[in-house]
């Protein structure tokens, strides 16, 4: 099939770099803001150990990723026994731990695909969204985390498209449009897919790591610091990249037929997923699959109308990268 991402960026690409990379250094987490992390960790272990004193703490999401800015919530997995007892009866009793804890605007989410507890914490500021058992988002966190640490272009481009995303309104799953989770995992298929490759496809190596979670076994090559130099043939800089994967988004991409997975280091075809009729609210208009969960269709949240907001939006970052005199500003402007 001919990809049409052979188009070129323009020439002067390159000197748009320094200033994307001048914001990246900017929505990177302070040392601060790490530390009063530390603490609502510790503040909340104490809480939730007083019922449960065999619980662990699991910290998932972009706090623990490495994909977290400094405008990131907090995510915490509890992993317990729940005995006899249903997640939401534990999630509603440690709803009432925490409001007697004084932690602020504790709500119990029962009815989400993943329940949990969302509350703040006075001390920090921070929103903090806790779940209990659920083993999948620990390994896809380190999953995440593993991919960073082999190429730093990674962690550049997510950062960019998680903060072009929040701006321009596309980063609203209960809105239909995407999680920054499935930003992460776009970014990662889409350096899977360099040419020269700039990411491996770690679930396609020696499993070095293994996890077992209600029967799916998560495995992969986790030695990723034997993979330092694996991006070293492509020189594509940040710039160039962020203009390709819109243009990709955009343009290339068949939305009709494939399926982005990080899984095979590839696409893959909608029929082969079955994925190709509508199941309940499942409409598989564009399809991100879940490393782990292969069954889970990570853009389930995305209909006719935000498919069209989205690719609207693909295009127009990708058209500010090509044409505008200055896209650093032009691409990140707010929405509304
Ligand atoms: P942000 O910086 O925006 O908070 P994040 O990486 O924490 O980014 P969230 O969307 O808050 O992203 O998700 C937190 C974690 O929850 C993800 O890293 C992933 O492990 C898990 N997760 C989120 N959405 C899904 C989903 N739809 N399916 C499966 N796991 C998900
Ligand atoms: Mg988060």
């Amino acid at each position: 099939r001919m990809r049409r991402w052979q188009v070129e960026s323009r020439p002067e690409i390159d000197t748009f770099t320094p200033g994307l990379l001048a914001l990246y250094e900017s929505l990177k987490p302070s040392e601060e803001h790490k530390s009063k992390q530390n603490q609502l960790v510790d503040s909340l272990t104490k809480s939730v150990s007083k019922e449960w004193p065999d619980a662990q703490l699991h910290l998932y999401g972009s706090c623990a990723n490495s994909f977290g800015t400094s405008h990131s919530d907090v995510d915490v997995c509890l992993e317990m026994e729940t005995g006899t007892e249903s997640t939401a009866e534990a999630l509603l009793k440690l709803a009432d731990v925490l409001r007697s804890d004084n932690f602020d605007n504790v709500e119990a989410i029962t009815s989400a695909r993943v329940p949990i507890v969302r509350m703040s914490d006075p001390a920090s500021g921070f929103s903090c969204d806790i779940c209990i058992n659920n083993l999948f988002a620990v390994a896809n966190t380190k999953l995440l985390k593993d991919y960073a640490q082999i190429d730093q272009r990674l962690l550049q481009l997510a950062f960019l498209v998680k903060h072009w995303a929040k701006l321009r309104g596309v980063n609203e799953t209960y809105r239909g449009t995407l999680s920054s989770y499935a930003y992460v995992l776009m970014c990662i298929n889409f350096l899977q897919l360099r040419e020269p490759k700039i990411l491996p496809c770690l679930q396609a190596m020696e499993q070095t790591f293994t996890m077992n979670v209600d029967g799916t076994e998560c495995a992969y090559f986790d030695e990723v610091h034997h993979l330092q130099d694996f991006g070293a043939d492509n020189k594509e800089s940040i710039a160039e990249l962020l203009w390709a994967f819109f243009h990709y988004w955009a343009f290339d991409h068949d939305y009709r037929r494939d399926v982005i997975s990080v899984r095979m280091g590839n696409t893959i075809s909608k029929q082969e997923k079955n994925w190709t009729t509508r199941v309940g609210n499942d409409r598989h208009l564009m399809c991100i699959e879940d490393p782990f969960e292969t069954g889970h269709d990570l853009g389930r949240v995305v209909d006719r109308q935000t498919l069209r907001i989205l690719r609207e939006e693909f295009e127009r970052a990708a058209g500010v990268l090509q044409y505008n005199d200055d896209p650093c500003v032009t691409l990140f402007e707010p929405y509304d």
